[in-house]
Order: C-alpha cells, then structure tokens, then sequence
C-alpha cells in the first residue's frame, strides 16, 4: 500500500508541473499607488500651505516596489501605458510561486514515505 501512496504523489507532482505556466514575463514585487511631491519651489501641488501642511502632491502615481536585497526596496515609477504590463507579469509570478509551493509540498509527502521503508 505504501507504494500506491507514492506513485499517487509522483502523479500529482507531474500534473502540478505541467499546469505552469510560462515564465518569461514573471516580475517580482508588488505594485502600489501614492501622491508624489516634487519639492520645486512655488509648485502649486507641493508648496506648504499657511498651516505648514504639505500640499497634496502629484498623482496618485504607480509605483512598483521591488526587494533589492539587504531590506532594500527599490521603488519605480511605473507610466500608466506600462501598468497593465506590471499587473500581468505580477500575477504570473504569484501564479508560479505557488504551484511551486505545491510542488514543493508534495515533495516533502514523497519524502516522508521514502523515508518509511
Ligand atoms: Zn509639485
């Protein structure tokens, strides 16, 4: 029975494999939206106002937040022609990430049967 038990994970982790999806356009980080100030002299979005509160700024804008390592987080303006793009290869990457996970588990189930003999 034990060897029933493994060929059924060997089977699932091939059906997991074969519904990834194409990598090419994978992009890692996560996409947010945020008013900008541009800090120029006598700008009528940024300029402090008679309370000292900073002016609302430009915006909203996009922005993609992406990890450069060491907790650095690097932080890229994204043009709104570009932001279907960013979403799409953003999914990708979640999509990717976590038929890998599940594949990743599946492992470890075949791991603790090899484990049994
Ligand atoms: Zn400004």
């Amino acid at each position: 029975m034990v060897k029933d038990k493994k060929d059924e994970l060997i089977q699932l982790r091939k059906r997991l494999a074969k519904r990834m999806p194409d990598p090419s356009t994978a992009l890692a980080g996560s996409l947010m939206s945020r008013m900008i100030h541009c800090n120029k002299p006598g700008c009528r979005y940024c300029e402090k106002g008679k309370k000292g509160k900073r002016g609302k700024g430009h915006g909203p804008i996009c922005i993609l937040s992406v990890s450069a390592g060491n907790r650095r987080v690097r932080q890229i303006p994204i043009p709104s022609h570009l932001k279907q793009d960013v979403q799409e290869g953003l999914h990708r990457f979640a999509e990717i990430q976590k038929l890998l996970k599940q594949v990743s588990r599946v492992n470890l189930d075949l791991l603790e049967e090899r484990k049994k003999r």
